[in-house]
C-alpha cells in the first residue's frame, strides 16, 4: 500500500463508532461523530423520493452540478453575499464538503506548498493536504488559559496575529479557515476575519473557508467572503447539504468562489469523481427554494441552541468545566477531574494513545455515552493542550439528550 494510506492509524470516526456498538451498554447515546438522530425535514425527504421517478435523475449530473441545485444555492447565498453571485461561474457542487476541500487542495497545491490551518483541526484538513503534496503549517489557537474553570466560551480561544505572521513565507499557497469551528464551536469575529484576509491578500495567499455549520451560530456570523472585494478574490468558501439538512450522508456539498479560483476547483473535481450523486442534487436544490421560503434556517439555529442549552446544564451539575459554542453542534467539556482507573483494560487502539482517549473508552463502556476524543484535532506534539477534553455532538433527539444527561450522572 502506498504510505499516505498505510501509515496512517485508525481514524477516530470508526474507533469510536465501532466501541459504541460493541459497548456493553445499549442502547449506547453516541454523541461522538457528528451526525443527526433524526430525519431532515419531509419536504426534504419526499423532494429525494421524487427525484428518484426523474429519468434524467437517475443519470449523471454535468461535472459542476445540476443546474437547479447551483441556482438555488446562489440564489441563496447572493443576499448573504451581498451582491448576485453568478451559479454558473462562482458555484461548484462537490460530493459532500470534503471531497470540495480535496478538490480544493488538488487544483492548487504543488509539491511542497504550505498551507496553514489553525490547531486544533478537522482532522480530514490533514490527509486532504498532504495528498496533492502539501505542507503542513499549524498556528495555534490557544486554549481560554482559565479553561479548566466554568464559565468560558468557544470566543476564549484566541489567534496570536504574530504567530500568523511569522508562520507566512514565500511558500504559503492556501490558509484553511473554519467558523464556526470544529470542535471549538468558535465563531470567529469580523475583526478576526478581516486581520487575517488582509494578511491573505497581502501575501497572495488563498483562502479555503470551511463554513459548513453556517446556518447554525449563536452569536453575530461573518462569512470571509464578504469582507472586501480583495478578499473576495481570494475566498473560497466551503458549504454542506447534510449539515444544512440532517443528511451527513448524503455527501453534497459545493464551493462558492471567484471564477479564476472555482474553475480549477472543479477541474480537480471531474477527475476525481466527475459528478456527484444526481437524485439528491436534485433533493438538496428543492430543499434550498423550501427553507428560503419558510425561513427554514431561523428555526433550525434556535432548534439547536435549545439542544445546546438543554444539555450543558448537566455540566454545571457535575461541576465540570464547558466551553460554551457559539455556533455549531459541538460541545467540548473539560473532564480532568474524571478519573479513569489507571489499570483499566485498553485495548491497543486506545492504550498508547492521550489520556482523552481513555477517557472516551472509559465512558463508552462503563458509562454508555460515546464522545470524541479531541486530541486527535491535535499534532502528537500538542495533544497535551488537548487531551483532558471531550467532544459531544448535540444534533440528537431531546429524549436522547435527556438519557445521555441521566447516564452522565453516574460521574458524581
Ligand atoms: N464532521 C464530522 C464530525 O466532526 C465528521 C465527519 C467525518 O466523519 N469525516 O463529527
Amino acid at each position: 500500500p502506498a504510505a499516505r494510506v498505510a501509515g496512517r492509524r485508525q481514524d477516530v470516526w470508526s474507533i469510536v463508532n465501532e466501541a459504541a456498538a460493541a459497548s456493553p451498554k445499549q442502547p449506547i447515546v453516541n454523541m461522538g461523530q457528528g451526525f443527526f438522530g433524526y430525519n431532515p425535514p419531509e419536504f426534504i425527504i419526499n423532494a429525494a423520493k421524487a427525484a428518484l421517478d426523474q429519468v434524467d435523475c437517475n443519470q449523471y449530473s454535468p461535472t459542476r452540478g445540476r443546474p437547479r441545485l447551483k441556482k438555488a444555492i446562489a440564489d441563496s447565498y447572493s443576499p448573504l453575499w451581498g451582491r448576485k453571485l453568478d451559479p454558473e461561474t462562482e458555484v461548484t457542487i462537490t460530493t459532500g464538503a470534503n471531497e470540495g476541500m480535496l478538490s480544493a487542495f488538488m487544483g492548487f497545491i504543488e509539491e511542497g506548498d504550505e498551507v496553514i490551518i489553525f490547531e486544533p483541526f478537522f482532522d480530514q484538513y490533514i490527509s486532504n493536504i498532504e495528498m496533492p503534496g502539501g505542507k503542513i503549517v499549524y498556528v495555534p489557537l490557544h486554549p481560554p488559559p482559565n479553561g479548566d474553570k466554568q464559565g468560558t466560551s468557544a470566543a476564549d480561544w484566541t489567534i496570536d496575529f504574530a504567530e500568523l505572521e511569522a508562520a507566512i513565507t514565500s511558500k504559503t499557497k492556501m490558509i484553511v479557515i473554519n467558523t464556526p469551528h470544529n470542535p471549538i464551536g468558535k465563531v470567529f469575529s469580523k475583526d478576526e476575519l478581516l486581520k487575517i484576509g488582509e494578511l491573505c491578500v497581502k501575501n497572495s495567499i488563498i483562502i479555503l473557508s470551511d463554513e459548513v455549520y453556517d446556518r447554525l451560530y449563536y452569536v453575530p456570523f461573518t462569512r470571509m467572503a464578504t469582507l472586501s472585494p480583495e478578499i473576495e478574490r481570494l475566498t473560497l468558501t466551503v458549504g454542506s447539504a447534510g449539515k444544512n439538512f440532517y443528511a451527513t450522508g448524503w455527501r453534497v456539498g459545493w464551493l462558492i468562489g471567484p471564477p479564476h479560483l472555482i474553475q480549477y476547483v472543479a477541474a480537480a473535481h471531474t477527475r476525481i469523481c466527475y459528478s456527484s450523486v444526481s437524485p439528491l442534487q436534485e433533493a438538496a436544490a428543492i430543499g434550498f427554494e423550501q427553507a428560503d421560503q419558510e425561513n427554514f434556517w431561523e428555526g433550525a439555529k434556535k432548534e439547536m441552541k435549545g439542544k445546546m442549552d438543554q444539555f450543558n446544564t448537566i455540566w454545571k451539575e457535575l461541576d465540570l468545566p464547558f466551553s460554551d459554542p457559539d455556533g455549531g453542534y459541538f460541545v467540548l467539556v473539560n473532564m480532568a477531574k474524571v478519573k479513569v482507573p489507571a489499570d483499566y483494560p485498553f485495548p491497543n487502539q486506545v492504550k498508547d494513545r492521550p489520556r482523552d482517549f481513555k477517557l472516551c473508552w472509559f465512558l463508552i463502556q462503563e458509562v454508555g455515552v460515546a464522545a470524541i476524543p479531541p486530541t486527535e484535532f491535535y499534532t502528537d506534539q500538542n495533544a497535551h493542550i488537548g487531551e483532558d477534553w471531550l467532544r459531544f455532538a448535540v444534533c440528537k433527539e431531546d429524549e436522547v439528550l435527556d438519557r445521555a444527561k441521566e447516564r452522565l450522572r453516574d460521574l458524581k
